[in-house]
């Protein structure tokens, strides 16, 4: 199944071992993130989280 990442917009080929699969298949309209961006993004998430403990 051909989806596209939400936040940088590359096509992915996911087969049906790919944790999204049945969520895209469920619900096509719903946000695809790639796996590079989900690392992004928690990574970003983490970095929030301790300032906001630092502050
Ligand atoms: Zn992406």
């Amino acid at each position: 199944m051909e989806v596209r990442c939400a936040i940088c917009g590359k096509l992915e080929n996911i087969g049906k071992v790919h944790k999204d699969y049945k969520k895209m298949l469920a619900n096509p309209q719903s946000v695809y993130i790639c796996e590079m961006c989900n690392t992004k993004l928690q990574y970003q998430a983490s970095k929030d989280n301790e300032i906001k403990k630092n502050a």
